[in-house]
Parts: C-alpha cells; sequence; structure tokens
C-alpha cells in the first residue's frame, strides 16, 4: 500500500485536494500510485516566512533539546524503516531489501548527527594584549533552501536535514517529484519526533520554477543540491549571483582500476554487485574500468558471469537485486551511451537492451575494449552500464581516470602497498576505495572534488557548510 503524498509548510500537511499537482507512478509497471501536491508561488513564500520565524527561535535552542529530537527521530525511522522502505520500492523501483537498508542507514546518520550537534565548539585564541579576550564562535547559517534526488529519496534527503536541524538552521526542502514517498515520511518523522513547526517545511513544484524561487528570495542563505553537475551548476551560478554559500553533492563517473597483482576474481564478484546497486543511478557507481592487460580477459568474463547471475524485476519480489531505472528519459540516455560505445568499436559483452515492455527495465549491460572518445567513456551512464578497457602502466591508468572533470569516488584493486597508496595519492576524487567498498557511512565525509561537487556531508565536517564563523574581540 502505497502512502498519501503532502507538502508541509509550517507544521501543517497538505494534500493534493484542491492543488495542481502530478501523479507518482511505479517504474517498474508504470502503475499510478498516487498525486502529488504542487506548491504554489503563494506556498513558497509561506515556507520561507515560516522558516523564519521558525530559525529565530531554532537558532538559540538548547544542542542538548536539538540532539534529543535527532535521536527521537533515529528511533521512529527504525520503527517505520519496513513501511518506508515498502514505499520507496513502489515509487523507486530498487529492492526492497535496499530501500530498508536506506532507511536504516537514515537513522545512523540521525543518530551521529545528534551526537555531533553537541559538540559544535568555538575556541578562545591568545590575545597580544591580556586584556582582551578574542573568540572564534560558529553560528547557523539561517534559513536553507534544499533539494535532494530520487536515487536515495530518504538516504540523501536526512543528510541535509539532519545537519540543518542539528547546527539550529531552518529549512525548505524540495524532494524528488519522481519518488516522493521518502521525504514526505521523513516530514512526519521530524514532526511527530518534536521538531517546531517551520523549521523544516516540504514543498513540490516544477524543479526549475522552486529553485529559482526560494535562491532568489533574501530570506535564504545557503543552497544544499544533490543532482546533476549541469543542473548543479546552474543552480551555482544563480547562488552565486546572490552571494549564497551552497553545497553541492554532483555527478561523478568513478574510474575503477583493476591491477594484475589483485584478487581479480574477487574483484570482479565485488565490483558486479555494487555496478549494479540501485540498478547503477548512484553517483559513486563504478563505471570506468582500466583492467591491466595481463589480467584483462579474466576480468571481462569473470565480472560478465557475475554481472549477468543478477535477478532482475519488481522490487517487492523475492531474490531480486535490481530493479527499473527511475523513468524513460534514463532508459533513452543508458542506451543512447550503449548505441554510441558500439558504433564506435566497442565490443557488447552482454545486455545492451530494454526488458520487458512494461516499466523502465533495462539489462546489466557491459561494453569492452571502446575507445576513450566513446561518450560512455566521458558521460556518467547513470545506468546498469559498465564500459570495460585495457591498461599497460601504472602512470597511462591514472592519467586516463583523471582525465574528465569529475572527481567524486575513485576504486582501486591491487595486491601491492606500493600501489595502493600511490593511487590513493594520485587519483582526483574526493573518495578513493583501496580493495573495498567503504563510503556512506555517517562518521565519513562524503563529497567530490573538481565538477563533483562542493563540500562534504556526514563526517565531523557534516555541520560546516550549515555554519558561519564569528570572531568576536573584547577589552
Ligand atoms: P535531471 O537532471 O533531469 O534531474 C535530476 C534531479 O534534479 C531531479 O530530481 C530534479 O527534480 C532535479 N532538478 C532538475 N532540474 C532542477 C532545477 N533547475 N532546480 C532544482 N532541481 C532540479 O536528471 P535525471 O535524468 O532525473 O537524473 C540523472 C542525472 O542526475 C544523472 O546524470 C546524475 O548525475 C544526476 N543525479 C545525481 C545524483 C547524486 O547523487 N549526485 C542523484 C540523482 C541524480
Amino acid at each position: 500500500m502505497y502512502t498519501p503524498l503532502f507538502a508541509c509548510i509550517d507544521g501543517k500537511f497538505l494534500s493534493a485536494d484542491q492543488r495542481d499537482g502530478q501523479d507518482v507512478r511505479d517504474p517498474a509497471t508504470g502503475a499510478l500510485l498516487g498525486r502529488l501536491p504542487w506548491t504554489t508561488a503563494a506556498d513558497l513564500d509561506a515556507a520561507l516566512a515560516a522558516a523564519q520565524r521558525a530559525f529565530e527561535r531554532w537558532r538559540d535552542s538548547s544542542p542538548v533539546e536539538r540532539s534529543a529530537i535527532l535521536r527521537r527521530a533515529a528511533d521512529l525511522t527504525r520503527e517505520r524503516a519496513e513501511e518506508i522502505g515498502r514505499a520507496i520500492t513502489l515509487d523507486n523501483g530498487k529492492p526492497l531489501a535496499d530501500a530498508v537498508a536506506e532507511v536504516i542507514n537514515g537513522a545512523e546518520f540521525l543518530d551521529w548527527h545528534a551526537e555531533e550537534c553537541r559538540r559544535i565548539y568555538g575556541r578562545v585564541v591568545p590575545a597580544r594584549d591580556p586584556s582582551i579576550r578574542q573568540l572564534v564562535t560558529r553560528e547557523p547559517v539561517g534559513v536553507c533552501a534544499a533539494f535532494s534526488p530520487w536515487n536515495f529519496p530518504f538516504g540523501q534527503a536526512i543528510k541535509k536535514v539532519a545537519a540543518a536541524v542539528g547546527a539550529g538552521c531552518a529549512m525548505v526542502l524540495k524532494g524528488p517529484e519522481e519518488s516522493p514517498s521518502a521525504v514526505v515520511a521523513l516530514a512526519r518523522i521530524m514532526h511527530d519526533a518534536g521538531l517546531p513547526p517551520g523549521v523544516l517545511n516540504i514543498v513540490w513544484g516544477a524543479p526549475a520554477e522552486v529553485s529559482r524561487h526560494l535562491i532568489q528570495s533574501p530570506i535564504v542563505r545557503k543552497l544544499s543540491f544533490t543532482g546533476s553537475v549541469p543542473v548543479g551548476k546552474q543552480l551555482a551560478a544563480m547562488a552565486g549571483a546572490h552571494m549564497k554559500r551552497m553545497s553541492m553533492e554532483l555527478g561523478g563517473h568513478a574510474p575503477v582500476l583493476v591491477f594484475a597483482d589483485a584478487d581479480v576474481e574477487q574483484a570482479a564478484d565485488a565490483l558486479a554487485n555494487r555496478k549494479l546497486r540501485n540498478a547503477g543511478q548512484t553517483c559513486i557507481s563504478p563505471s570506468r574500468f582500466y583492467v591491466q592487460a595481463s589480467v584483462y580477459d579474466r576480468f571481462v568474463s569473470r565480472f560478465t558471469q557475475a554481472v549477468e547471475a543478477v535477478k532482475v524485476g519488481h522490487g517487492l519480489d523475492d531474490g531480486v537485486q535490481m530493479g527499473p531505472l527511475i523513468h524513460d528519459r534514463r532508459l533513452n540516455a543508458v542506451h543512447d551511451l550503449v548505441e554510441d560505445a558500439v558504433g564506435q568499436g566497442g565490443e557488447l559483452v552482454t545486455g545492451g537492451r530494454r526488458l520487458g515492455d512494461a516499466g523502465h527495465f533495462y539489462a546489466p549491460t557491459i561494453v569492452a575494449g571502446l575507445p576513450d572518445s566513446a561518450r560512455l567513456m566521458t558521460e556518467e551512464p547513470f545506468g546498469p552500464v559498465a564500459a570495460i578497457v585495457p591498461f599497460t602502466g601504472f602512470d597511462e591508468a591514472v592519467a586516463r581516470a583523471n582525465s574528465l572533470p569529475y572527481g567524486l569516488a575513485a576504486y582501486v584493486f591491487t595486491g601491492a602497498l606500493k600501489t595502493a597508496n600511490a593511487a590513493a595519492r594520485a587519483l582526483e576524487a574526493g573518495m578513493v576505495n583501496i580493495n573495498h567498498f567503504g563510503m556512506a557511512f555517517p562518521e565519513l565525509p562524503f563529497g567530490g572534488i573538481k565538477d563533483s561537487g562542493i563540500g562534504s556531508e556526514g563526517g565531523t565536517e557534516t555541520f560546516d557548510s550549515y555554519l558561519v564563523i564569528k570572531m568576536i574581540t573584547e577589552m
């Protein structure tokens, strides 16, 4: 059973009755799930005004109070994980176990922020004159506008909400219209955990209109966006024009370096699993595979076996490991990249086609031996597609890995410590994983460099972009 959908302004939940809105559909079947209410320009102004009023009080709330609310929210999230996960599977398509795991991981983020928000310290700087006291304090930045994506509809939104709430900010959040149930559930959780009205407001509507309205408002002091690089750049330019702070979690095109001294079979199995997680619709998805020539055939063969063994289907069905793509735009975009790669001489090892007529299923796909100029090697596929090419030496592999403007995640498989250390230093990426996958825990900063973004979510850095520095000197 799907959940009713709401906007939330100043603590009031607004349904789609007597409002414009849009249909929400199951990407696996096309079945209508519900109707999402759109907020009007007047609603957006009401949300901004509510956030401003709430901020005036919330900024002075005690960290103990903020921590307690975040902890209660974590408990409620765990209690409701199964129900929230089921709705995510329906509107996002991912397998139920993955959806529930995403929600539980969200509870861990709430716990982390509940702990860390009690440690938002300033410092005392020794003065040149003993009669002077010099303080550095950190204060909440103000009202934040946030935009969270559909690929981890609970997990991506909770990072922004937990950081804003913990820092003492208020927020107007537009969730993903493709997969909105998780953000509605999150609003309920924060409300039931005792968050005062107006601290978190949820709005919906045409993305470009909502973002323009919010970012241009003088009430908004900070922007947080997770999504594609082109949209991120547009929003960053708008925020820059109004001198607003921002954090950006954008796309990547994660390189994987498999050296001949790696455990090739173990790497192939682990990478196949990661590649197809969320049907490849993950900003950290391994997507450009550079494999040392002497183990290239062995890797391609084992990786293909592992990819072909993955069960694709409706996320609520038993044993399904990969669901559909989110919408038909993604289906077409992914297929165009594969056709271009094959047209440029790549070998279609497996997949390369839509599965069935209903829903947006695309077969797990491998293209091997394609030229570096193929679009699949330069544009983020954001789908269940892996491009595999051989390399000869370390410097060549690193140069090819670093050749794109992206810098989010990178993966290295090697048995040699020296190679691992050299690759960790040389790769231009915000997150480097060596011989395993270890990201997206609340205690670790998550973020990219180059075109992949600005700032980090999680880790002890998590509040940095929600706070401003104030220097006080007194005599
Ligand atoms: P898209 O760029 O059309 O939309 C992606 C998301 O951005 C949507 O949820 C949409 O609501 C939002 N968006 C689009 N224009 C906006 C605007 N002007 N203002 C505010 N929000 C806006 O792409 P898509 O096909 O839906 O998704 C695929 C692309 O999105 C991929 O290339 C990937 O890089 C990116 N993406 C990245 C992440 C991530 O975790 N970094 C998550 C989801 C999508």
